[in-house]
């Protein structure tokens, strides 16, 4: 991979190829889709603004599930629409119902985050089926799949809901799993008239050189990713263990992260006592504590520096 960045480096001076043809081409092959059915950019996120670009005129709204991903209420706002949050449920998933129910005649866009940043609590199959078919053909479905690659397999298989609706889109990156969030780039599954709106709007050469060989390579060598996974699959499970026996509600995660959910003073203890450790977790206020899965020993440290659950008193 390193040996892939290196050599591309040494042609910095020319431009890339704008319209990913070859990336997008192993894409396709990697997903089972058609080439013009993807749509690359300067990662998820840079795909996800376009899509939002395109579809939503000043006071459209766009629906999606709180807290999730802190993109989406800016890249709602910046595209001129109104950003609408729905509650996640008790159980820290997507509130399915709530969701049809804000769903009005202006919305263009409902996202579905699965994983989801920051609980990693997984959409099901079933729930999500029920749902889009309650939506309007009209509001594109964007299921977004950052963390998809942790995930348990036999989970939610969102190319079947691809190929099934004609309103559903995924969002897939290199950012995560493929640990390659300095290069900028993921890309889309859509249909095709999505999909090539999303390429004829892109910023051109949007997507460095660099980052398309790297992309290619990284999916040539999808085992090594693999092996990377499953390790922090087994941390996900020993961690959440150890934290659930010592008194800690954490829901079952599908990402390489771990959630409490904390009012800000509990919040603030638990911040207090990991940067103590030297140990920098992610705190969301009013909501809660996420915490990225590192090596076992760090992770042993986070254990230990957590404790009991009921020696940081109540939850206010
Ligand atoms: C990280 C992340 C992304 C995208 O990241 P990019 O680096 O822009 O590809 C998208 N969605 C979620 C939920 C994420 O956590």
């Amino acid at each position: 991979m390193l040996a892939v960045v290196q050599d591309a480096a040494l042609s910095v001076n020319r431009y890339p190829d704008t319209s990913a043809s070859d990336l997008r081409a192993r894409i396709a092959l990697a997903n089972g889709v058609s080439v013009e059915e993807v749509a690359v950019g300067p990662g998820s996120v840079g795909v996800l603004q376009q899509i939002l670009a395109a579809l939503c005129e000043p006071g459209d709204e766009v629906v999606f599930a709180w807290r999730s991903f802190e993109a989406y209420p800016i890249l709602a706002t910046v595209a001129g629409a109104v950003p609408v949050h729905v509650p996640l449920t008790a159980a820290e998933g997507h509130d399915f119902a709530a969701m049809a129910a804000a769903v009005t005649g202006r919305t263009r866009v409902v996202i579905v985050c699965s994983p989801n940043n920051p609980t990693g609590v997984s959409v099901a199959e079933d729930e999500l089926r029920t749902f889009i078919d309650e939506i309007p053909d009209h509001v594109l479905v964007v299921i977004d799949e950052a963390y998809v690659e942790y995930s348990t397999p036999g989970g939610v298989d969102s190319m079947a809901f691809f190929r099934d609706h004609s309103n559903v889109a995924v969002l897939r990156t290199f950012s995560k799993a493929y640990g390659l969030a300095g290069l900028r780039v993921g890309y889309a599954i859509a249909h095709v008239p999505v999909a090539d709106g999303l390429r004829r709007t892109a910023l051109p050469f949007g997507v460095s050189a660099l980052a398309q060989l790297a992309a290619i390579a990284s999916l040539n060598a999808s085992v090594d990713m693999r092996v990377r996974v499953s390790q922090v699959v087994g941390e996900r499970q020993r961690v959440r263990g150890l934290l659930v026996s010592a008194g800690w509600t954490i829901p079952e995660s599908e990402a390489n992260f771990l959630w409490i959910r904390a009012k800000d003073e509990l919040r603030d203890a638990i911040l207090r006592k990991l940067s103590d450790e030297g140990i920098l977790v992610r705190g969301y206020p009013r909501d809660g504590v996420r915490i990225t899965l590192a090596d076992p020993a760090t992770n042993d440290r986070v254990v230990e520096a957590l404790g009991a659950r009921r020696t940081f008193g109540g939850d206010r």
